[in-house]
Order: C-alpha cells, then structure tokens, then sequence
C-alpha cells in the first residue's frame, strides 16, 4: 500500500474540483487532501481513485462519490468528540472522513464481507473507529445511544424510528430518502418529541437493505 506525490496531487486537485462544486468547509476539504482514498479500492482500478465518481467495491456495494461523502460530512459539522453513529461502513472512507475531523465513531455494516474486510483495514492505515458493528442499520445502535450526530450512506425508502429515537436533542440525523433516487434529508432533533425537517436535495445511493442476505 503506498501513497506517492502523485496521488498527493491528485486529492489536491480533487478538493479543488470539490469546492467549485460547493464545497466550502476547509476542514471538510483538508480531510479529501488527507485520506488516501486509492487505498480503498481494488488497486487495478487506481486510476478511478480521484475522480468524483462512486466506485463499485466488494458485494454489489459502492464507494460513495467523493462530493456526497463531502456534502454530508459539511452537513453535519461534526466537531472533534461528537459521538457518531454511521449506518453502511462499506469501504470505510467515510468513516476515515469522520474520524480525521475526531468524532468517536460507530459504524454498522450488515454485509459480512465488506463488514470483516474493513474493519481488518482501516485500523491498519490508521483509523481507529470506536467500535465497528455487524448488524442492521434500520435497529441503530441502542447501546451508545444517544448521538450527536447519525449519518446513513444508503437509500433508505423510509426513515427508521429508531434512528430518529436515537439522537441526542440539538442532534442530526442526515438521511437520503427514497427509492430509485433519494433526497438527503436532515432531521434536527429539537426537544424529546419535535423535530426539524429539512431537504437538501438529490442523490443516489445504494438501496439500505432490510434483511440480510
Ligand atoms: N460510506 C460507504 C458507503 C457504502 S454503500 C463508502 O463510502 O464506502 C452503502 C453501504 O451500506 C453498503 O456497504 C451496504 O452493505 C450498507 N448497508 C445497506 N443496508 C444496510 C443496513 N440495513 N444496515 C447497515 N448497512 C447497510
């Protein structure tokens, strides 16, 4: 696994082309400088590392596009302690994002390959998420509860209640709604029973899947 100047390059220009798109939190961007993405894909396919394009990884699933994983992580504006709950670890490069801006995260997968894959790598290239779940997005993770913040990087066709029950007041959940194509969506939990909706427009992703295979 190496990581040259080239590939320094190639995450500079990627930022770049991040912020023109709208990306604006330089925090955010320092973290696409940082994560050596290349790393997190089949290594014949380097090429596609630095592109802002999803990417197919292990089991049918995806490698977010870099501007979404962006989009999301500035959506959250996660600060350095906030406990947060990630649903779909998948290649684990959103979860590096969170854990370079030092959030204590959680992450559930319910594939088993992706699940033991990942959770073998990413601490060996130095990202050590609080815990790494084998398990069902849709139930949450009770036993950390509550969140400041819940982040899901797949489709979900409805928002889980659990989820919602699950962050802290003043907390985010950050879901993208729907079937074919989804709309990120931000839930701002405002007291015990209210919360604050807000659309933030479309995506695709993968579908969150309900059962396991
Ligand atoms: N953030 C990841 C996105 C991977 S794609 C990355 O950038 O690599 C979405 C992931 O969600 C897939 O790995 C998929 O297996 C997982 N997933 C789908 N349904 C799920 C569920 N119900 N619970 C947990 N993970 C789920």
């Amino acid at each position: 696994m190496r990581d040259t100047s080239k590939h320094q390059g190639l995450r500079n220009q990627l930022a770049k082309l991040l912020e023109q798109k709208g990306i604006y939190d330089e925090k955010v961007l320092n973290t696409i400088r940082n994560i050596p993405r290349h790393l997190f894909i089949d290594s014949s396919f380097e090429d596609h590392a630095y592109q802002d394009k999803a990417f197919p990884i292990l089991a049918d699933q995806t490698i977010s596009q870099p501007y979404t994983v962006a989009f999301q992580t500035q959506m959250l504006s996660i600060k350095p302690g906030d406990k947060v709950l990630e649903i779909g670890t998948g290649s684990g490069y959103q979860t590096a994002v969170l854990l370079e801006l030092k959030a204590e995260v959680y992450s559930i997968e319910r594939q088993h390959e992706l699940f033991k894959r990942t959770s073998l790598f990413l601490p060996k290239i130095g990202y050590k998420p609080k815990k790494f779940i084998f398990g069902d997005g849709y139930k949450g993770f009770p036993e950390k509860a509550p969140y400041d913040k819940i982040i899901v990087t797949a489709g979900a066709p409805y928002v889980p209640k659990p989820l919602l029950s699950q962050l802290k007041v003043g907390g985010m959940l950050l879901i993208p709604v729907g079937d074919k194509t989804q709309i990120m969506t931000s839930f701002v939990r405002k007291s015990l029973k209210e919360f604050e909706k807000e659309e933030l427009g479309n995506f695709a992703f993968v579908p969150m899947l309900e059962k396991k295979n």
